[in-house]
């Protein structure tokens, strides 16, 4: 099967409230789709967030490299249709293998580009067969649960959002730290959500090693399940030494964009969890395929997500968070929770409790609105 045109967008739709972490508050979406026709005209589309500080890559340079390196390869090859019930990963591996990867000058990998290709040239093979994601990946369960994240603000506005999640139903809370009021800001979100809510941090590679060490200690006490990146994407040596310094379970996201990557974490014992995000680690492929090192290596998991990820690549992580086993925690699906307009005909963003179902329709199971597209769109690129 060939594809034969296509469309990138990049987008630019307003959040209904601005999103902070301690180095960047973001108030759109700026995630770039690719739109992928094959030659029996099913269409397919594909997602990325492209993220100076996760992957390297600007929205410019990830458009550009879509365009001369990856779409050059995706005309030039003949897919085979997925066969269901075969082994996932080997299945994806074959759309990995057609797409270039290239060595990666001046951007740490080419991993929302490579989100974007891989997921749009799956979502059309498996729509062309009126196949599911879920025939690829065999949900593990009917309904996926969602943490919810609370931005940086103050001590009382992180209280409020925390209470309000809570009175939502949502059982597992992610807080945005990173300063140094974190003391008393996590001492008055556990106060206010009570013991039997799950808390989490993530510091965004905020504090010094000493400083991760010294704060982590002092939270200790408030019944953490997981301190994500407390210090930036370095040297492992640091990392483990975080991590051998406080109970409190580390996890790695910055630190974690690449297989190889993986490999060194693993082999440095530089921490307890890995959050795996589809734009960041290069589409479902690169994903999977981290996620077996980390069960292999017995580390455990989160699916996270891009702060304005639109229904596409929430419905590839709805497929996945269902498929994972050992998966402790799940982010993203905020659709119009966070965004002015989604691009799915239908909302699929998460409901009470966090709670949202296992997507069922042929491809990602949305159906993406193409006017809505071209509405928010400030770029678009056709290719041939
Ligand atoms: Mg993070």
């Amino acid at each position: 099967m060939k594809i034969v045109n296509g469309r990138l967008f990049a987008l630019n739709i307003p959040f209904i409230e601005a999103f902070a972490h301690s180095t960047k508050t973001r108030s759109f979406s700026d995630s770039i789709i690719l739109q992928v026709t094959a030659d029996d005209g099913t269409v397919g589309y594909g997602e990325g967030v492209a993220r100076p500080y996760v992957t390297g890559e600007s929205v410019d340079s990830c458009l550009e490299h879509i365009q001369t390196q990856l779409w050059p390869a995706i005309t030039a090859a003949d897919f085979t249709p997925p066969t269901p019930g075969a082994d996932p990963l080997g299945q994806l591996a074959a759309i990995d293998a057609a797409l270039p990867d290239p060595p990666p000058r001046g951007v740490i990998a080419w991993h929302a580009a490579r989100s974007a290709a891989e997921v749009a040239v799956l979502d059309c093979l498996l729509r062309s067969q009126q196949l599911s994601l879920g025939a690829l990946l065999p949900p593990k369960r009917t309904t996926v649960v969602y943490s919810g994240v609370i931005t940086s603000s103050s001590v009382e506005t992180a209280v409020q959002h925390a209470k309000r999640l809570v009175y939502l139903g949502i059982r597992q809370l992610k807080l945005k730290v990173g300063g140094a009021d974190d003391e008393p800001l996590v001492a008055a979100v556990r106060r206010a959500v009570g013991d039997d809510v799950s808390l989490r941090l993530d510091a965004n590679g905020a504090y010094s090693v000493d400083g991760a060490i010294e704060m982590l200690k002092k939270l200790e006490r408030h019944r953490i399940d997981s301190a994500e990146q407390p210090i930036p994407r370095g040297a492992l040596a640091d990392l483990a030494k975080v991590k051998r310094a406080t109970s409190i379970p580390v996890m790695v996201d910055e630190s974690l964009v690449t297989p190889d990557d993986a490999r060194a974490l693993i082999e440095h014992n530089a921490c307890d969890f890995f959050n795996l995000r589809l734009s960041k680690c290069g589409g479902l492929h690169r994903t999977l395929l981290i996620a077996r090192m980390a069960g292999q290596a017995g580390k455990r998991l989160q699916l996270g997500c891009q702060v304005g990820e639109t229904a596409v690549l929430s419905a590839a992580g709805r497929h996945l968070a269902a498929h994972l086993d050992g998966l402790e925690f799940v982010e993203g699906s905020y659709g119009t929770l966070l965004l002015k307009e989604d691009l799915g005909r239908d909302n699929i963003h998460f409901g009470n409790g966090g709670r949202a179902p296992v997507l069922h329709g042929p491809g990602l199971g949305v159906e993406i609105d193409a006017k809505r597209l071209e509405k928010y769109a400030t770029r678009i690129v056709a290719l041939h």
